[in-house]
């Protein structure tokens, strides 16, 4: 890489980093817990999203969505009557702390918010958001090696969701080993084995997020 190039990465990452902080700041001061959902494109980000509202109608919940271009997911999540935000990135596939702060000082009524992030498993990598949780979702459609073709983005994340479980069969897809590769690459995160069209694994990710809610009102 050129100087020039480096100079503005750091730039870039250490501009992130201010942000990033501020948006903590601000989470702790209003109580609210944040979480990150990575994934590609297809993998079920803003499905989880939409029956994490509905099944949690008793917490009050945010959601910011960032895509590339479109609002189709923003219209998609309008629907439930939640507070939303749309971020789009334009050309970049990753959010950044500078655009998420923008959007969730917007938020500062909920307890809860959720951040659908571009659909790519590469770069949100080096983009903290501030966030309480990070997840990062895969589908079996996308093919048994792809988290070990990702080890960075599986190895920050505090949950790894492997959905559309029940589809494994059709595209020879083998969930323990991509269950084996979750855990080799990080065990600590909780892994959860999920259909969210079957309603299988939605509980474990509800009981999940409850856990970590009562945790951050118990601490005040
Ligand atoms: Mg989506
Ligand atoms: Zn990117």
């Amino acid at each position: 890489m050129h100087r020039v190039e480096i100079d503005a990465e750091v730039n870039l990452l250490s501009e992130n980093r201010r942000y990033a902080r501020e948006i903590r700041k601000f989470l702790k001061e209003n109580g609210i817990v944040a979480v990150n959902i990575m994934g590609a494109i297809g993998s079920g980000k803003t499905l989880l999203i939409e029956k994490t509202i509905e099944s949690m109608r008793d917490v009050k919940t945010g959601v910011i969505l960032g895509d590339v271009v479109c609002k189709a997911d923003y219209e998609r999540v309008s629907k439930l009557e939640v507070l939303a935000e749309a971020i789009n990135t334009g050309k970049e596939c990753h959010l950044d702390a500078r655009l998420v702060w923008k959007s969730i000082r917007k938020l500062q009524d909920v307890d809860l918010v959720l951040i659908e992030n571009v659909g790519n498993l590469i770069c949100p990598v080096d983009f903290d958001l501030g966030e309480d949780v990070r997840v990062v979702m895969v589908s079996v459609t996308e093919g048994d090696d792809v988290i070990e073709k990702h080890p960075e983005i599986f190895r920050l994340a505090d949950v790894i969701i492997i959905n559309k479980i029940e589809l494994a069969k059709f595209v020879d897809s083998d969930v323990d080993k991509m269950e084996g590769d979750a855990r080799n690459l990080n065990g600590r995160a909780k892994v959860i084995r999920m259909d969210l069209k079957q309603n299988i694994g939605f509980d474990e990710w509800i009981e999940f997020l409850r856990g970590v809610l009562d945790v951050s009102c118990s601490s005040g």
